[in-house]
This record gives C-alpha cells, structure tokens and sequence, in this order.
C-alpha cells in the first residue's frame, strides 16, 4: 500500500504544527510508522491522501455512530450553513437537543453545552466543588477525561502510551486534591472515602472505561460508587464523553440503571462536529451562572453547525440502530476471538455494544494494570498489518475500536480474514524472534 504523499504531508506538516498533529495519538508514536493524511470519508470508510481506502474504526474516536457524511446529517448541516456559522447570541437548535438529550438521558434534567469533552468535565468538577463545597476529587487510574490540569494524573489514552504519568506544566498544588483508586476496585474506594470523605467533592469516572483500551466495569462497582458517594454526600459525575449515546441510546447510566449527579457528554451528541455538554439535576445545574455563582462561558458554545449535527444524528438513533451495531458488534468479536484461537496467540477481547478493546495478553482485562499487560509490539505489528489490509484500527492499544452503523456484514467480514493475516504474522514474527535468540 503506497503512502508517500502521506509522507510528504507530514513532513510538511511536521515543520509548522507541533508533531505534525494537533492530538498527540494521531502520530502513531504507539505503532511507529507514518500517519494516514485523510482526504474525505463516507460510511464506513475513510480515504487518505495516496488514495487508499480503509475500513474505519476510529470512527472520529466514537463520535461517529452513523458513519462519515451521513445523509440526513449533511443536508442538515448544509440547510444551517447559509443561515450562518455562529451567532453568539441564543437559538431554538440549543433548547431542541437539551431536550431530546434531558429525555434519553435518565439522571439529566438541566444542561450547558460546551464545545468539547475537556471543557465539560473541567466545568463538572468546578460545579460539584461548588455544591459540596469541597475540595478532594476522585479519580481513576486509566481513566481519562480530556486535558483537564487535576486529572492529568494516570490518566490512559495517549498518555497511557507515552508513559507519562503527569504532563509537565501542571503544579503539584493543581493535582495535590486528586485521589486516584484503581478501577473495578470498589473496596479501596471504601478505604479512600473511610479516611477522607468529608473532603470529597465528588468521584468521576468513565462508567465505562474507553482510555485503557475498553475495559468494562463490574456492576458492583458502579453499585458501589454510587452507593459510597451518595453515604459520604459527593457527587457521582459520569463521564460519558464516549459511552454517552453510544453503550446504549440513553448511555451507560441507562444501560446499568445507576444515576449520577452529573453527566459529562461530548463526540455523538455533536454529529461529528465540536461539541460537549454537562447536565445533572436542577439543584445542582442552577449553580451556573447566570443563575448561580459558578462561572462558565464560552463564545461558539451550542453553536448552531454542532447543534444541528447533534439534532440530525440523534434523531436517527432508534432501538432497530441499536440491535443492528449490536449483531456486527457481536460478530467482529466473535469473528476476532475466534481467528485469535486458530492462532493460538493469546488475545483478550472485551465488549460492550459498539466498543471493542483488544488486548495481547492471556490475562482478563479489567483495570489498568492488566490492560498494561497488553503485548504492545504485538499490537503494532498487529495494527500495521490490519492497515496494509485496509483496516483502519486506532493507533495505539490503550484506545477503544468503534462499529458504526455504516459498518456492514462485508466490513466485518473483511475485517475478520484481515485480523487472521495479521495473528499470523505476529506468531511468525514472534518464531523468528526466538529463533534469533537461540
Ligand atoms: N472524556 C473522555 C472519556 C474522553 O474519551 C475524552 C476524549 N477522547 C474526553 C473526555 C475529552 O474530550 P475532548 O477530546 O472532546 O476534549
């Protein structure tokens, strides 16, 4: 597969952006290698610059569940665009998808859009900190919840990769009131709140957790956090930046009935364009100004271009959409599981809905540690294989696979043979190897 002009583009792009990107994963540092300049996309599908077309499943990391260029999403869009770009002033777009939000999602009953993930969660501990007038937040390690100074701390996605447990440029007091537990583990939470609970303003986390690779939670912990939470009197913020419309239409709250305080929202609710949102219930969300004394602003916030995305793309998210990623889901997993076998290389699989990590390791995975355990050269032989076969994974092992509804029966298909090609090419690579050493 040619990829010279993507070259080019990058050198090039090297010289004037930081890293070439403007999102540290983009560069492939995980994976080694150069990465794809992408030129257009449409369903299931993205094309880069040397015109070789891979199946997608970054899928604009989840933002995208009806595929790229969705019809409806386009033509909606193009409708908003003449109309003008941004107005700075309030629309009907804004009220229109709070309320198809506030009705899917269980613990929402008042909103504020913002215009990315990090801003959401950034504002959800400056709310909780207010109401509870409390300064501890808790964390978990692998969790990731954008760049947000306090949760720099072991946090996954590309600081998972790049072993950085803290980024520099953040002061010791800026983390100093940041617990960090380990995930699934609802007993040392237990201890963490025994000894400082009266100082915890709130505890987030991924309900779900999407920057580790996908690791799920047990339904005790999640039980258990909103129970420890609600006995000490701090917030639960869920962030379902990812999960949020993605594990099930009304998030991951809906799917393992526990509600939060606050909500963090971002990637599906914009239709692929910038977006994030906070909500939670009328005593807590009143706080804001221009209601209460929590400031937060923002001048494209529920711009009417993200707003109209948002509005288009949930409005096709019926329960037949969800059943549909369910059974491709399913089969991919199936499909991977089973070629990982045939080639008695030891894979661990995890699922939920539309989200998939894959982890080289015999171990289960289920917390950072053991997503750590992931064979990461096996991954990137694993992942350059699958994107010489037109297979576009994300470029590092501590980040989750997508399906959309634009994936089809043909894509998985494709995608399983391709995975096949590639475990086998791990275990001859892995033969060579030893062969070397003896
Ligand atoms: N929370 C989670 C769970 C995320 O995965 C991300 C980004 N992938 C964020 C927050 C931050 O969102 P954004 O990149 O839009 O700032």
């Amino acid at each position: 597969m040619k990829s010279g002009k993507s070259a080019l583009l990058y050198e090039q792009a090297k010289k004037l952006l930081v890293g070439g990107v403007d999102s540290p994963v983009r560069a492939f540092k995980a994976v080694g290698g150069t990465p794809r300049f992408i030129k257009e996309a449409k369903g299931s599908k993205i094309k880069d610059a040397d015109g070789n077309s891979y199946i997608d499943y970054v899928c604009s990391w989840g933002a995208l569940i009806l595929g790229s260029a969705y019809p409806k999403v386009v033509n909606a869009l193009k409708r908003q665009l003449v109309k003008g770009t941004s107005y700075g002033a309030p629309t009907e777009l804004e009220t229109r998808l709070a309320e198809i939000i506030i009705d899917a999602v269980p613990s929402i009953e008042r909103i504020r859009f913002v215009n990315s993930g990090t801003e959401a969660t950034m504002a959800s501990l400056r709310l909780a900190r207010a109401y509870t007038k409390r300064s501890k937040i808790l964390k978990f390690e692998g969790c990731y919840h954008g760049h947000v100074d306090p949760l720099l701390v072991k946090g996954g996605s590309g600081m998972a990769t790049f072993s950085v447990p803290d980024s520099a440029g953040i002061t010791n007091a800026t983390t100093a009131d940041t617990l960090v537990c380990p995930f699934n583990d609802i007993e040392h939470v237990k201890a963490t709140f025994e000894k400082s609970g009266d100082e915890i303003a709130a505890v987030i986390v991924e309900p779900v957790a999407a920057n580790m690779g996908l690791v799920l939670p047990s339904p005790a912990f999640l039980r258990g956090l909103r129970e420890v939470t609600k006995n000490h009197g701090a917030l639960l913020i869920f962030d379902e930046v990812v999960t949020g419309f993605r594990v099930s239409y009304g998030g991951a709250q809906a799917y393992h009935q526990i509600k939060p305080d606050i909500t963090c929202l971002g990637k599906i609710i914009g239709g692929g364009l910038p977006v994030g949102a906070y909500g939670g219930a009328h005593e807590v969300m009143e706080l804001l100004a221009p209601e209460g004394p929590v400031y937060q602003a923002g001048t494209l916030a529920g711009n009417p271009l993200a707003m109209t995305a948002g509005i288009a793309t949930l409005t096709e998210l019926k329960p037949a959409l969800y059943d549909r990623l369910e059974r491709s889901s399913s089969l991919l997993e199936q499909g991977l599981v089973r070629v990982s076998r045939d080639a008695v290389c030891p894979v661990s699989v995890n699922r939920v809905g539309s989200m998939l990590g894959l982890f080289f390791t015999d171990r289960r995975v289920v917390d950072y540690a053991s997503a750590k355990s992931s064979n990461a050269a096996s991954y990137s032989v694993f992942f350059h294989s699958m994107l010489n076969q037109g297979i576009y994974l994300p470029p590092s092992q501590f980040e989750t696979i997508f399906v959309s509804a634009a994936h089809s029966h043909a894509d998985i298909t494709k995608t399983v043979d391709a995975a096949r090609v590639a475990l086998e090419r791990i275990r001859t690579e892995a033969t060579g190897l030893m062969r070397k050493v003896e």
